[in-house]
């Protein structure tokens, strides 16, 4: 219990840390950019969850890499 105290208060200091630094840095747009790359899609194919820069475009959804993207667009 103690432990995932100090491991909240870091993760918070990290994160106000983060945010501001954000702030100063970058324009409205690209912490949108930041905050999409981090949404998780599920692969059309094999349901496997990733990051959705990670995930490859086809014309009926989102891949987990081409080969599924190939099964499903032909
Ligand atoms: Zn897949």
């Amino acid at each position: 219990m103690k432990y995932a105290l100090i491991f909240g208060l870091v993760l918070v200091v990290i994160w106000l840390w983060r945010s501001s630094r954000n702030k100063m840095a970058s324009p409205p747009a690209a912490r949108a950019q930041v905050a999409k790359s981090t949404e998780v899609v599920a692969c059309a194919v094999c349901s496997v969850h990733l990051p959705r820069i990670e995930a490859v475009a086809g014309k009926r959804g989102l891949y987990c890499s081409a080969a599924h993207r190939q099964q499903e667009d032909h």
